[in-house]
This record gives structure tokens, sequence and C-alpha cells, in this order.
């Protein structure tokens, strides 16, 4: 707490008391090391694969190269790093201009089917090798009132996760209802590996991960979920995660039903 205080004086000059300011400053100053942490948090995470990209390289010069396998190995791990990188600065401007708000929402009513087909459908063509089942149950009728682009990144950031964090033999599935009549329940829910109870409160921070290691294998930026739930935050609605270890994981998440939908 901060505290100015002034004296107050009569007119014989005579003190008679003082005003004093008092100024809770921890919310500024919570702001202010949220900023370095975050500053902090973006320089390690573009500095690790860098270093990867720089050992690799030198790997390279010092001979790798004449070994046509090791040289192709190599080779792919940088450009792996390089598309990681590449991820993960534009997650980095997306989640700067939701955050200065320049993002401006492109609102119209959608069928909520719609989305969450295509969605689907994208990820079936890259489950190719993986043995998890994807599916959805979404009724025909729901119709949401989004920004059709940012409800996509959405649905890939969350399914992408679900099928990242399932190993072979699980099941992803997408459901939506209507519990009430101003907004939609949607949720995607895996089978996969879960997250520990005590990682949950923590799980939408930015660059958070249970794994990092894991996470980096898979190419992860640890950005999905706060650019979820920034999205999701601006269209009114809420998200939450809940997950068991070794049972898996639901993220629910909620959007406004369009006016006059069925
Ligand atoms: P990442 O790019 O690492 O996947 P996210 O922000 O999307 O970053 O997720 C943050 C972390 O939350 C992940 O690294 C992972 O540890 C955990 N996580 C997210 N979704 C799931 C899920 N469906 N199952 C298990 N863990 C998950």
């Amino acid at each position: 707490v901060q505290a100015y205080s002034v004296p107050f004086r009569g007119q014989s000059s005579e003190e008679r008391g003082a005003v004093v300011v008092l100024r809770d400053v921890t919310e500024e100053e919570n702001e202010d090391r949220a900023r370095r942490d975050f500053v902090a948090n973006v320089s390690h995470e573009i500095r690790t694969p860098l270093t990867t990209i720089k050992s690799y390289i030198e790997a390279l010069e010092d001979g790798a190269i004449e070994s046509p396998d090791h040289a192709k190995r190599f080779l792919s791990v940088i450009h792996g790093e390089t598309e990681r990188m590449t991820r993960m600065v534009s997650d980095l401007l997306q989640l700067s201009r939701l955050d200065s708000n320049r993002e401006q929402l492109r609102i119209g009513p959608h069928v909520l089917r719609e989305l969450v087909q295509n969605a689907c459908y994208r990820f079936s063509m890259h489950l190719q090798g993986q043995d998890v089942s994807l599916s959805f149950e979404v009724p025909a009728n729901l119709i949401v009132s989004v920004d059709a682009d940012k409800l996509d990144q959405v649905f890939d950031n969350l399914i992408s996760n679900a099928i990242k964090y399932t190993p072979d033999g699980g099941r992803v599935r997408v459901r939506a209802h209507r519990p009430s009549g101003k907004y939609v329940l949607v949720q995607v829910i895996d089978t996969g590996m879960g997250i520990p109870k005590q990682e949950l409160p923590l799980i939408f921070d930015r660059f958070y991960r249970v794994d990092k290691a894991r996470s980096r294998a898979m190419g992860g930026t640890g950005l999905g979920l706060s650019i979820a739930k920034q999205i999701i935050e601006l269209h009114g609605g809420q998200i939450q995660i809940d997950s068991e270890e070794g049972q898996g994981t639901t993220v629910s998440f909620t959007l406004p039903v369009a006016t006059g939908g069925a």
C-alpha cells in the first residue's frame, strides 16, 4: 500500500489534522510482475528451439552431413523446430491482438453442427496412423452467435490437444446441447492421460504445460488453451477443464445462442 499524507492546518496555522491517501498498488505490482514473467517466458521459449537448431547445424558442420542418414534426421529436427517457432510467433501475435482488443469479432449466426463437422473432418485426415477414434454428437438445430474463424481455432486447439494426449485405442468426442435458452454447452471429451489435480488451476496460463518436454516433442507451444479461453471469453462465454489422471479430460465451454435460432 502506498500512503501519502498532507498536513491540514487551521487559520491560526496550528495543525488540525492530516489528509491521508492510501492507494492499493498490489494489483499494479501483480500486473507488472506478470508482464515481466511473460517476457522472460517468451524469451526462454524462443531460445529453446534456437539452441536445438544451432546444435544440430553445428553437428552437420562437424561432419554429420557426410552421412545421408544422419543428415536427413538432423534436417528433419531443424525443420520441425523451425515450424514450432513459426507457430509460436503466430500464436503470440494472435494473443497480443486478442489482448489489445484489436481483433474485431465478425459475429454471425452459424449452425454449430457444421462448424464441428468441418473441424472433425479436418482432423480425421490427420489421424492416419494414430488409433484414436473421433466423433461428434451435435443436434442440427443449434444456431450460435459466433465468429466462425475464431471458433474454428478453438476447436482446432482443443481437438488437437485431445488427440495429442490420448494414447492409441482411445476416444475423442465433441458433444453439444442447449441447457438453457441463452447458451449452448460444448464439450470436447477424451479418454487420454488426464491432468493431475494440482495442475488444473494453472492449465490456462500462457506457456503452462504439465510436461514441457512432451509438449515440445509434440510440437506444442503451451499457448493453445490460453488462446481458446480468450476467444470464448470474448464471445461472452466461459470455459473450464475437468480431468482425472489416467482416465481422461473434458473441456467444456459455453457459446451464445443466436437470437431467433431454434
Ligand atoms: P500445448 O501446446 O502444450 O498442447 P496448451 O495450452 O494447448 O499447450 O495446453 C497446455 C497443457 O495442458 C499441455 O501441455 C498439456 O500438459 C495439458 N493438456 C491440454 N489438453 C489436454 C488434454 N486433453 N489431456 C491431457 N493434457 C492436456
